[in-house]
């Protein structure tokens, strides 16, 4: 995958051109950072979701799932924090009018530092070849051991300048290191301020009667004011988990990178109740976890890294995110926080009511801690997009575009090809089609060349095409292609079902 520009404007480009994603309300020029899943789109994405929610709910006999409305009672986001504390630090650019995320500013030039340690090493391993210790190589050539200990003092003065609310010092800091605006250079900076993320409206027919009232900006308060509710009804046990995906939206201030950064998007979330005391262990379970998660996709452990957190939110005592490899450069795909007794606390104080748990082998009540898994579903659906998005050199010599997708969310997991429109092809097609479609998404194309069809399939990412040629008619057997090698086996009708079960299988997936 090319680690560029050049790989992200092709993934814009295609999502739009092969039905994945559209911008929304195009017609009218579109609305900054939202963005529709079109017909193929939502496919892939119903895939991911279901991916999910079969490993952390189906899988798991002490996780359950809700679904929680987007709208809640005011006094949550205040009992959260978010009223007062959910802000962006933004600083705006004199000269060029554009506004930045002061610490997205000097994240990105922390990374760059990254970045320049890592080429060292790739350099110093080809040197070196066989005999390189990348270990020792980090900690003893001075080059390196700068590049990294400078990336670590930026973001450490950076997360105690955000942890105290000094962002004069926030301010201090980019123009210490010289930060200029990405797009012209210029270092004509304001200051820095606070701008809460939150958006507001209003419920009720009258100005004088309405209430202020917030789409929620992360799922997760509708897990906690449910706790109890799902605790008590559902009988369950410390340890347990509830689940649950769906919408959430902020007023991003910066909202660029395509479906990485949404102003409504959605999120796919697990509060774990634990005992007071274990919520260490369990914030390691979860880490390893949602780790091994990523990898059954089997896309490229060099992809993924942890990015432990030097500055906690305010609810948070560990927290990490899993990065992933975007072709920007790695950038949070999950965060996984222990959030101790945070939420829960707080939503007794501001309700006035006891949401603490009877634990019967301790024989007390207490309120539990809470580890929480947060991915975003849209940011999954471009790291899955990106990463599979690929142009191959054939042996021959052409090209072709093709769409690499883990074949267990692939869109379409098989198209049915007649050979000709006449002889009888397309009735068999038919009959292929009726046997699959209960078990899986199944397209039919009969239009242009074979050849042609095959490729159109591939930039679909749909992992098998099904031919129905004359002998098919003869013998019932048909010509099996699998998308990424490109193989072409002769199979009988009664067989395609379960090769092709075999491989979509989530089971398969997550057990490999
Ligand atoms: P970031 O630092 O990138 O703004 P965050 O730390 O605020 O993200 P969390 O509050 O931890 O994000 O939300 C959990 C997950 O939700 C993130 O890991 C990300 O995948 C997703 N997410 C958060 N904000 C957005 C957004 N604006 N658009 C799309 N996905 C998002």
């Amino acid at each position: 995958m090319a680690n560029n520009d050049d790989q992200f404007k092709k993934v814009v480009s295609h999502a739009k051109e092969y039905g994945f994603i559209f911008g929304s309300s195009e017609i009218y020029d579109g609305l900054s950072a939202v963005y529709d899943y079109a017909q193929n789109g939502v496919l892939l994405k119903n895939n991911i979701r279901n991916y999910w929610w079969t490993a952390m709910v189906q899988l798991h006999q002490n996780i359950v799932g809700i679904d929680a409305a987007i709208l809640m009672h005011p006094t949550t986001w205040k009992a959260s924090g978010h009223v007062d504390a959910f802000n962006d630090p933004l600083i705006d650019n004199k000269d060029s009018k554009k506004r930045f995320r002061a610490d997205v500013l000097i994240e990105d030039y922390a990374e760059k530092l990254y970045q320049k340690a890592q080429k060292e090493i790739v350099k110093a391993r080809k040197r070196f070849g066989e005999s390189f210790d990348e270990e020792q190589y980090k900690t003893t050539n001075p080059r390196v051991v700068g590049y990294l200990a400078k990336q670590k003092e930026v973001l450490e003065r950076m997360a105690r300048s955000l942890e105290a609310e000094d962002l004069e010092d926030v301010k201090a800091l980019i123009e210490e290191l010289e930060i200029a605006d990405p797009d012209t250079g210029s270092k004509n900076w304001t200051d820095v301020r606070q701008f809460n993320l939150m958006f507001g409206t209003q419920i009720g027919a009258s100005a004088d009667s309405s209430t202020q009232v917030y789409l929620r900006p992360e799922t997760a308060q509708g897990i906690f004011v449910n706790y109890l509710n799902v605790q008590k009804s559902g009988r369950m046990r410390i340890p347990f988990g509830i689940a649950q995906t769906g919408k959430a939206f902020r007023n991003e201030i910066v909202a660029r990178q395509f479906i990485f950064r949404m102003r409504e998007f959605e999120q796919m979330e697990m509060q774990f109740f634990v005992r007071p005391g274990e919520e260490l262990k369990w914030y390691e379970t979860w880490k390893e976890n949602r780790l091994k998660w990523h990898m059954s996709l089997g896309m490229g452990e060099e992809n993924y890294r942890f990015h432990d957190h030097e500055k906690m939110a305010h609810y948070a005592n560990a927290a990490t995110d899993i990065e992933f490899n975007f072709p920007f450069g790695f950038k949070e795909l999950e965060g996984i926080h222990s959030r101790t007794d945070f939420d829960l606390k707080a939503h007794e104080e501001h309700s006035g009511k006891k949401l603490q748990y009877f634990d019967p082998e301790l024989g007390e009540n207490y309120t539990p801690y809470v580890v929480e898994t947060s991915i975003g579903l849209d940011r999954m659906f471009l790291a899955v997009l990106s990463n599979s998005l690929v142009n191959e050199t054939l042996e021959d010599g052409s090209t072709r575009v093709v769409l690499k997708l883990p074949s267990v969310l692939a869109p379409t997991k098989v198209a049915v090809l007649p050979l000709v429109k006449k002889d009888g092809l397309p009735d068999v097609a038919q009959e292929i089609i009726d046997i699959l479609k209960w078990d899986m998404t199944v397209a039919y194309d009969e239009k242009d060349a074979v050849g042609r069809r095959y490729r159109r399939q591939d930039a679909l990412g749909t992992p098998f095409c099904i031919t129905v040629d004359h002998q098919t008619i003869e013998d019932r057997t048909v010509t099996l292609r699998h998308r990424d090698s490109m193989k072409q086996d002769r199979v009988s009708i009664d067989e395609v079902s379960a090769i092709i079960g075999k491989e979509i299988a989530i089971k398969n997936w997550l057990t490999a």
